[in-house]
């Protein structure tokens, strides 16, 4: 085990971050599924498509195919066939021939523009043009969507609507993901208590193991809930134990922060190795992180906001990394600060805010009431983080601030 900070010396957010990201891998293990079962799960593969999308040159309107160049010549054509989508075509058209086609249908090899029906006059077998047409009209092209041999979804995306769309449009029926990761919560405190339960004098409802595991369920994790834990050192040994065997992430909140840690550090020292970090975060600061035999460990605050925001800005990348997730960097604007934002130098803030647009399409933002590490309900209220740098001071109202606007793990 290892205290890499003091009570005076904060581990800078950023620092903290990539350590984290250095010790846990990716899970290499993969299965094969149905695309319609792979909504959120992450490619195990580079997708190359071995088709064309189109697969051939087809109308983008109901119309009239013929060749171009036989219309420099002519004023009208003749019909000689037909072609809708599903039924081309069979045959070859001559000079001053067209074929009738419809959208989707394939082009023969003969035609290169379509004129729309509406631009044409019909008597029995010939058609006239009314309106002049140009070279290639309202073709479609052959891979003109996805080329043959290009690569169309890379490794480490975790798929969504449009890459199943995407897979199927390809003709991908079945496709390798990486297998699903299984994290194991439990929640540490003698005074909680189980939503639906009687509290006693001093007791509270506990909401962390909840909200965590609604943001385990948005990454696709298998979730084994161990429930409340005693502040017990038996207790909580069993728990870690009983947790590391099942799991391959193990997540417990409270009893990180001074004098409560004893329990854990304690547990923890004997199983595996941890560190007890202090972030230079707010909210935040006591987070733990480390291996025990069989899984990856985060310990998270046991303050509802601490919890919550630590787990998204520390252990979330760490899991999307551990499930083959590309990294990405967290999505941020700029925005004008409306209100003044109280801050001292020495931590990293992400304050919570409400994000929107100004008259003028200005991309503005109000903090909420309380910055409270306690008052869930600014988390409620909020849809972004203001991200304030570790040494930077107070933020006065009409200044630029960096925004990070929720995303779908937490909010949403
Ligand atoms: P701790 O980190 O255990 O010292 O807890 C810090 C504060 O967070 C205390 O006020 C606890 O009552 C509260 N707390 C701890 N765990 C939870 C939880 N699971 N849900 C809600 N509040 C909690
Ligand atoms: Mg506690």
């Amino acid at each position: 085990m290892s205290d890499c900070c003091t009570a005076t010396s904060l581990l800078p957010f950023h620092q903290a971050l990539s350590m984290l990201l250095g010790s846990v891998t990716c899970i290499e293990k993969s299965e094969t599924l149905a695309i319609t079962d792979t909504l959120g799960r992450v490619l195990a593969h580079d997708i190359e498509s071995t088709v064309n999308v189109p697969p051939h040159n087809n109308s983008a309107m109901d119309g009239y195919a013929f060749a171009y160049s036989s219309m420099q010549q002519a004023k009208s054509f003749t019909l000689v066939g037909k072609s809708f989508a599903g039924a081309p075509f069979m045959g070859k058209t001559k000079f001053r021939e067209c074929i009738r086609i419809m959208t989707g249908a394939k082009i023969p090899e003969c035609c290169d523009t379509v004129v729309m029906q509406e631009n044409v006059r019909l008597d029995h077998d010939k058609v006239w043009l009314t309106k002049t047409v140009k070279l290639h009209d309202h073709v479609r092209y052959a891979g003109e969507d996805i080329a043959k041999g290009s690569i169309v979804l890379t490794k480490g995306k975790r798929l969504n609507a449009v890459d199943i769309g995407l897979l199927a449009s390809l003709g991908i029926n079945t496709i390798a993901v990486y297998c699903k990761l299984t994290a194991a919560i439990f929640s540490t405190g003698d005074e909680l208590r189980q939503p639906g339960d009687v509290l006693k004098d001093g007791d509270i409802y506990e909401s962390n193991r909840f909200a965590l595991k609604a943001m385990l369920a948005r990454q696709g994790l298998n979730i084994i809930d161990l429930g409340i834990i005693r502040d017990n050192k038996k207790a909580i040994r069993d728990a870690f134990m009983h947790a590391d065997r099942q799991a391959d992430i193990v997540i417990s909140t409270g009893g990180v922060s001074v004098g409560e840690a004893d329990y854990n550090k304690e547990v923890l020292a004997e199983l595996g190795e941890i560190n007890f970090w202090k972030v230079a975060m707010k909210p935040g600061k006591p987070f733990a992180f480390g291996k025990l035999p069989d899984s990856v460990f985060f310990g998270l605050p046991g303050n509802p906001v601490s919890a919550l925001v630590t787990f998204h800005q520390l252990a979330v990348p760490g899991i999307m990394k551990m499930q083959g997730q590309q990294a990405k960097p967290r999505f941020s604007i700029k925005a004008k600060s409306i209100d003044h934002l109280k801050k001292s130098p020495g931590r990293m803030d992400f304050q919570r805010g409400i994000l929107s647009v100004d008259a003028h399409g200005c991309a503005v933002v109000h903090s909420v009431k309380s910055q409270g590490s306690g008052i869930l309900s600014s988390l409620r209220d909020a849809n972004c983080y203001i991200v304030l740098a570790q040494e930077q001071g107070s933020v006065d109202a009409g200044d630029l601030v960096t925004v990070q606007p929720f995303d779908h793990i937490i909010t949403q």
